[in-house]
């Protein structure tokens, strides 16, 4: 054999990948089942593939399959940040305590944050972002205005001790995530670097084949948006987005802007008067036994913020959005209280509670605002009063957008109905502004020779979680359908009778042919039968797939067959590696 054989030196990609490998010696173990825990599709299906396996909750290995794929997606994302001129480097997993402490993230964090000991009793972290340890970098390094703007990012492994992880890579507690910080003179600089890593961003998920949108995550004070979050379009989606049909308006229902609707303002000055209303602590049946709208009571919500009660009040027939309430307070934890805490705090049952002569802070919505009057508990059991008048009868610390954005509720830009679909939130781009840079003092001489903090970005996507939506977006009944970006491979090879010398030397050169184009093949060379190859090849969902019988050697063809759409042709063996290198060209040229 020569010196550059296939078999005993394998072509390898300029990635240093191998290009072609057979199936008998990979690890590639597929299962007919997915286990229990696996509640969603991508989940399962990467799990039967054999592309991931399961070590503890929400911490996974990537086998041979997995990992070529991760890698695929590294590479995008890595080209797409080098091309927008953002510098590499790898920061430590693990971070002391003390610049946690200097961020006053130690404290903020909560218990999604690992904390360790060494064996000398210092505390660390195990970093589930970097902001801190980039920070301290940039601080020591950076001086003046010359040595400004950078971009870093980084490809690494964070560790978040998530409250419920699950969907396999798409919520692990230990995952990879690509994070780049940019340092900015000023506004106008940082402005620049997150349109760049925005742009970044469309590309790095347009390549990875996936249908997505960028939507608003927050609204800057100043009207322009200063956080996008990436969204994948999926119905197993974790987020609610609110699409406006009409103008380009998409956010994150957490987050969308004050919804219009309807809504009839209450009477003013009429006397506050307490009505019996035995047995109706919840809105619909105080609506039904006043025979008042359910959009004139108002909803008396009691949460704990931080340890602290809080009332927030919002129009009776809507939902309160918790993600708007707690960023109000800039709270670190929020939860709606107990029926038992409710009734200790206030003294009455859930349901009665009011905001007329209430200890507690309140917060309302603003729809409780143009209301002005309504329906409210009574602080009694089995008791509401009628025309609570806001200002006369109980005051509001603040009025503030706090509803949940329905179905059909008017868009904040345009007014048309909006839309409500599900994502999962990829990639996050974020104007920080001076929050690190100030707690951190990372700052640098100006022209002046005045000192000032520097203004940051900062801008992430998950590895796993972009994979994971991939095959979330992309599969059928019989399994994984990846775009051909991601695929770990981007053709099969089935050979259906290995015990045929013909059968077996023709697909042998088939991957010879198919790597010499510099193309990447798996060669299902295992001694099954053709049933179970076909179903492993369904399950793993390469692109592409060429099955070399001896039927179709007869005709000196093979069978050709596109995952995606099923369609099958046959071709002369001998056209077979052009035909599918020109195929995989077209469909990597987007
Ligand atoms: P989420 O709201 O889903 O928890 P996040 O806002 O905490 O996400 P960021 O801190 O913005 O996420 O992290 C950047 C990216 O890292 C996310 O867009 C997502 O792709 C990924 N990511 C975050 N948490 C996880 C996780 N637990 N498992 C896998 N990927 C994650
Ligand atoms: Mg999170």
């Amino acid at each position: 054999m020569s010196d550059n054989c296939s078999i005993c030196q394998p072509r390898l990609d300029p990635y240093g990948e191998v290009l072609g490998q057979r199936y008998s010696t990979y690890l590639a173990p597929t299962l007919k089942e997915a286990p229990a825990e696996a509640e969603i599709i991508s989940h399962k299906l990467m799990i039967r593939a054999g592309f991931i396996r399961r070590l503890a909750a929400g911490i996974y290995s990537y086998l041979p399959l997995g990992l070529r794929s991760l890698r695929k997606v590294e590479r995008i994302i890595r080209g797409e940040m080098n091309r927008f001129g953002a510098r590499e480097v790898l920061l430590p997993a693990v971070q002391p305590a003390e610049l946690w402490k200097e961020s006053g993230r130690w404290d903020k964090f909560g218990p999604e944050l690992l904390r360790i000991k060494d064996r000398h009793d210092r505390d660390y972290v195990v970093g589930p972002t970097h902001e801190e340890v980039i920070t301290d970098i940039i601080r020591r390094e950076v001086r003046s205005f010359r040595d400004l703007p950078l971009n870093l990012f980084q490809i690494q492994t964070k560790f978040r001790d998530e409250i419920r992880p699950r969907f396999g890579l798409m919520r692990g507690r230990e995952f990879i995530m690509k994070d780049a910080y940019s340092f900015d003179l000023d506004e106008k600089g940082a402005d620049v670097s997150y349109k760049a890593m925005y742009q970044a961003y469309q590309n790095v998920f347009r390549r990875c084949g996936l249908k997505f949108a960028a939507v608003e995550a927050s609204s800057g004070p100043i009207g322009g948006s200063f956080s996008h979050e990436f969204m994948v379009l999926a119905d197993s989606g974790e987020d609610a987005i609110a699409f406006c049909p009409k103008c380009a308006y998409a956010a994150n229902l957490e987050k969308s802007s004050s919804p219009t609707y309807a809504l009839t303002p209450g009477l003013l000055n009429a006397p506050l008067e307490k009505a019996h209303t035995p047995n109706c602590r919840h809105v619909p049946e105080l609506a039904k036994f006043l025979g008042v709208k359910e959009a004139s009571i108002i909803k008396s919500l009691l949460f704990i913020a931080d340890g602290e009660p809080v009332m927030a009040l919002i129009p009776g027939h809507r939902e309160i959005n918790q993600a708007k309430l707690k960023d109000a307070l800039e709270a670190s934890a929020l939860v709606l209280a107990s029926p038992e805490e409710a009734e200790k705090i206030t003294g009455v049952p859930m349901g009665y509670v009011t905001p007329v002569g209430a200890k507690v802070k309140i917060l309302a919505d603003l729809g409780v605002e143009r209301l002005g009057s309504g329906v409210a508990g009574a602080g009694e059991k089995d008791y509401h009063y009628l025309n609570a008048q806001v200002g006369r009868d109980f005051t509001v610390a603040a009025f503030l957008d706090l509803l949940l954005t329905e179905e059909g509720d008017g868009c904040p830009k345009c007014g048309s109905p909006l839309a409500i679909k599900r994502g999962i939130e990829v990639g996050h781009v974020f104007k920080l502004g001076v929050k690190y840079s100030k707690a951190l003092g990372a700052t640098f001489m100006g022209v002046d020779g005045q000192e000032s903090p520097i203004i940051m970005g900062c801008y992430g996507i998950g590895l796993g979680r972009t994979l994971a939506a991939a095959a979330e977006q992309n599969h059928d009944q019989d399994g994984l359908i990846w775009p051909l970006a991601l695929a770990p491979f981007q053709v099969g090879v089935l050979p259906l009778q290995v015990h045929n010398p013909t059968v077996k030397a023709a697909a042998e050169d088939l991957m010879d042919k198919l790597t010499a184009l510099g193309l990447e093949v798996l060669l299902d060379d295992r001694d099954l039968r053709p049933g179970v190859k076909f179903k492993d090849a369904d399950l793993l969902g390469l692109p592409y797939r060429l099955t070399v019988s001896e039927k179709s050697l007869a005709n000196n063809q093979v069978e050709l067959k596109a995952r995606n759409d099923r369609t099958v042709t046959n071709i002369s063996v001998d056209l077979a590696p052009l035909e599918v290198q020109k195929l995989v060209n077209l469909a990597l040229a987007v």
